[in-house]
């Protein structure tokens, strides 16, 4: 057992190999002990190898799932070895094989996977011309995506592909093994990487592979015929996931190259900084994804996902949604033939259909399953029903939802309504699809009439009133006697089994019976996996019109969304404009929004922006938590929202051609990566100087705060005079330098404006308005003073701030910061201070000076 066990491990080195042995998966030395630690089972041994007992930890076969569930999240790798043979077939062992690897980015058990997010796997090959070939591949979603890229633009691939598994070839350079481990611990790659043999990486051999799997002669039809560096990652994308799944990929019939100029930039920090998919802190909270994905489905929140966080530049896509969502939220005049209140209730609780899909030509479908497809596609052929739709998207959707017609009819058929959860279990195949079955089975439905009937007959032939026929698992049928009417036995009872109390007897004819019974069920049963083999069969040819029906399904599901969030949260249809430009009438943050609706009274103040190549760049200044950064991301979440076709929360918006997003907002430190505040601050900012264009937004937040004061100013006031002269993008640079505030007053496409807010005694109002011109000033104390700072800290400050103001007025150079405030704040004034308050000197007499001269002095002494 263990030789059969170490052939199986020597193909699966970096992978935990679960030894299938009767009703447990044990895991063997090293597996063993690691497996112990991660899933805190216990770790025991079995026999010896060289003299040393072997470690060995095992897990139930039934809780399988709960366990690769848990190994799949900490990033481990599993190959599931199973017993393939007949037990008892030949001499040794039973025969084992891995019949499947359970990885990251391969996975398909819908138990194991998130149902909002793909796994994606992604290979990348480095190749000799310094480019580097990717080719990333959703098992489930059965499309191979290619493109190539140069080392420096891989970090931001990898952050828009946000794969669940990367694999790299074996033989890769030092260096660029590095420079992915570097990636992973900057954040950028937070998945676990596979190592795969060097010779799949070949770019003739990947070339071939692609053409097998789209049976084609040529890339030509996809563009995709000089990628060579991608063709050798895709073949060693398609090597590898066959090989986890143990089988070919027949779902997977198209690839799709994908080119960095199709799609609007949206570089890893601005998924951050705008909180698109993950809060800043990287959790789960309220991000715009989670804002806008009120899907019913699966299906139509993963392709949500996908509309924003690839937008493309051309916006025929998001005309087309656009078009789709007003007939769907009833704007036009036309009506859709159902509004989208119905469509929703509707999809409420559709299957998987594209996941289902995929488990179907990878055979690994269960019952379960099919009967929810079964389902799921008379209902689209109901919503198929809607056809003459007024827009084209949605027309073009609902012809789509036709299913196919055999295929459905196939699934109601063949599958019981209500089947065992396997195969192997029985039960599956519904009654009246296969006459074979229906006898094997009538010969075990009609036993419980003939054992009835024995019962009787044998209870009047003895006279053994108690007399029972019954059956066991383990000793088959049997007539029961207890021991009182023993004598009573007739003598052709054969002895089965002795009790406590009673004895178990065969006869002949029960016997006769019991052979044709047990030969009937097993009979079935392989009937029945023969069965469901077949359906698979005929599913197979269905399986690209089943996958564009999920397709369907999940767009009409993503629109709804959208139509119901336009209407809930009252946004507006976008325009697009060919020339540059963001024109926004009371734009609003979504997400800031819906969380002020949530928690307080208070609403959100609406802004207009006005943003055009002749007037590109806005400096905004005005107090700390006056909403600067919430109005540029509000501005820069709008203008995400229109390209992917969606509404937006403003009363109007024309949103010119967008090639990028870039922001430079906040910063943490990167020790990771060895680099401090600052020195990631100008990184990212030399960045976006450098691939930043006229069509691009920009959004700075406080620039140069990480250096000295002098430093910072100049260089803010460089990058700013850059951003205006030469990059010419649209851009929203909020800063706490007013010197800057100089700026539009010499640069003629720049304009001053500040987030008001007022004062009330030592207080702050904040007014979250967005005002032409330069703040008045800052207000950093009081925003200090609304955090809790302590009132000796308070008072410092005002004093020093007061010194610093005359200075600048003064024209004086020496100011010393740390020079006791001359007057300490206290909220009560000192007795000899009150008295002095109260105190006319107008009215004084000499005589009355000198006796309040002495009453002071007297006062002063007491405290
Ligand atoms: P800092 O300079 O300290 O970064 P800021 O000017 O960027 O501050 P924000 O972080 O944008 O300020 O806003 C602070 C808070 O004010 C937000 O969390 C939000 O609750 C509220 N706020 C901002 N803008 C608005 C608005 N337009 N309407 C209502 N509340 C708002």
């Amino acid at each position: 057992m263990m030789q059969q066990y170490h052939a199986a491990k020597v193909d699966h080195p970096n992978t935990l190999l679960f030894y299938r042995m009767g009703d447990f998966y044990e895991l063997f030395y090293g597996d063993a002990e690691k497996a112990a630690q991660l899933l805190n089972i216990t770790l025991t041994q079995r026999g010896q190898s060289a003299g040393q007992p072997i470690p060995m930890a095992g897990v139930p076969f039934h809780a399988l799932e709960n366990y690769l569930g848990r190994l799949l999240k900490l990033g481990e790798s599993v190959a599931i070895c199973e017993q393939v043979g007949e037990v008892g077939a030949s001499k040794g062992p039973v025969e084992r094989k891995v019949v499947r690897v359970v990885t990251p980015g391969t996975v398909t058990d819908s138990e194991l996977m998130s149902d909002k997010a793909e796994a994606m796997l992604l290979v990348v090959h480095q190749a000799q011309r310094a480019r580097c070939g990717l080719a990333w591949l959703s098992v489930t979603q059965g499309k191979i995506f290619l493109a190539e890229c140069t080392h420096e633009e891989l970090p931001a691939w990898i952050a828009r592909i946000a794969p669940s598994e990367v694999a790299y070839s074996a033989g890769a350079s030092q260096r660029f093994e590095q420079s992915l481990y570097q990636l992973r611990s900057s954040g950028v790659l937070t998945c676990p990487l596979a190592l795969r043999p060097d010779w799949q990486f070949d770019e003739k051999l990947g070339e071939r592979k692609l053409l097998e799997q789209l049976g084609a002669a040529s890339l030509q039809a996809w563009n995709a015929q000089v990628l060579y560096a991608a063709h050798a990652a895709a073949g060693a994308l398609l090597t590898y996931a066959e090989h986890t799944q143990g089988r070919n990929l027949p779902h997977v019939q198209t690839i799709h190259v994908v080119r960095d100029d199709a799609l609007i930039d949206l570089p890893a920090t601005t998924r951050r900084n705008l909180e698109l998919v993950k809060t800043l802190r990287g959790e789960d909270g309220p991000t715009l994804f989670s804002l806008i994905d009120t899907c019913q489905t699966g299906m139509g929140s993963r392709l949500l996902k996908s509309w924003l966080l690839e937008p493309s530049r051309d916006r025929s896509d998001a005309r087309a949604r656009l078009g789709a969502i007003g007939v769907l939220r009833g704007d036009s005049d036309t009506l859709a033939a159902a509004p989208w209140q119905i469509l929703r209730t509707e999809l409420k609780g559709v299957s998987d259909v594209e996941r289902i899909t995929a488990r179907i030509a990878l055979r690994q479908v269960r019952p379960r399953e099919l009967v929810a497809l079964g389902l799921t596609l008379q209902k689209a052929q109901q919503l198929a029903g809607n056809a003459a739709a007024p827009a084209p998207l949605l027309g073009e959707i609902f012809e789509t939802l036709q299913p196919p017609l055999d295929a459905m009819e196939l699934l109601i058929r063949a599958i019981d309504p209500e089947p065992a959860a396997l195969v192997r279990d029985g039960g599956v195949i519904a009654n009246g699809f296969d006459s074979d079955l229906d006898e094997l089975r009538a010969i075990q439905t009609n036993c419980d009439a003939f054992l009835l009937d024995l019962e009787t007959r044998e209870k009047a032939r003895t006279g053994i009133s108690n007399l029972r026929v019954q059956f066991n698992k383990v000793h088959g049928f049997y007539i029961e006697v207890t021991s009182s009417h023993k004598d009573k036995v007739p003598d052709d009872y054969r002895r089965r089994q002795t009790l406590k109390n009673a004895e178990r007897f065969i006869t002949p004819e029960l016997k006769t019976f019991e052979d044709k019974a047990l030969s009937a069920q097993e009979r079935a049963l392989q009937r029945e996996k023969w069965l469901y083999e077949q359906v698979l069969d005929q599913l197979q040819p269905h399986v690209s019109a089943l996958t564009r029906v999920g397709q369907a399904i999940a767009s009409l599901d993503a629109l709804c969304a959208l139509a119901e969030r336009s209407l809930t949260l009252n946004w507006c249809a976008p325009q697009f404009v060919p020339e540059p430009c963001i024109d926004i009438d009371a734009g609003r943050h979504p997400v800031v929004e819906a969380r002020l609706a949530e928690t307080s009274n208070a609403s959100f103040i609406a802004n207009n922006t006005r943003l055009s190549s002749l007037q590109r760049l806005q400096i905004i200044t005005g107090p700390n938590m006056g909403g600067k950064s919430t109005y540029m991301r509000q501005v820069a979440l709008i203008a995400l929202l229109a390209s992917m076709g969606s509404y937006v929360p403003a009363t109007r918006c024309l949103l010119g051609p967008i090639d990028a997003i870039h922001t430079r907002i906040g910063a943490a430190d990167d020790l990771a990566n060895a680099q401090s505040t600052f020195m990631l601050e100008m990184t990212e900012a030399a960045q976006i100087l450098h691939s930043a264009t006229p069509y691009s937004l920009v959004l700075m937040d406080e620039i140069g705060r990480g250096t000295s004061t002098f430093d910072g100013l100049a260089l803010a006031s460089g990058i700013a005079t850059h951003l205006h002269d030469k990059t010419k993008a649209l851009a929203l640079f909020a800063t706490h330098y007013f010197e800057l505030t100089e700026l539009p007053a010499k640069a003629k496409h720049a304009i001053n404006m500040h987030v008001a807010a007022t004062e009330a005694g030592s207080d702050i109002v904040f007014l979250h308005e967005l005002q032409p011109g330069p703040a008045s000033r800052s207000y950093g104390v009081q925003v200090a003073k609304l955090a809790g700072m302590p009132a000796p800290v308070l008072s410092h400050a005002r004093h020093a701030l007061a010194a610093l103001e005359a200075r600048q007025q003064a024209g004086d150079s020496q100011v010393d910061l740390f020079a006791q405030p001359a007057s300490a704040e206290t909220p009560t004034p000192s007795a000899v201070e009150a008295q002095l308050r109260e105190l006319q000197p107008d009215t004084l007499t000499p005589r009355d000076a000198l006796d309040l001269l002495y009453s002071l002095k007297r006062l002063a002494d007491k405290s």
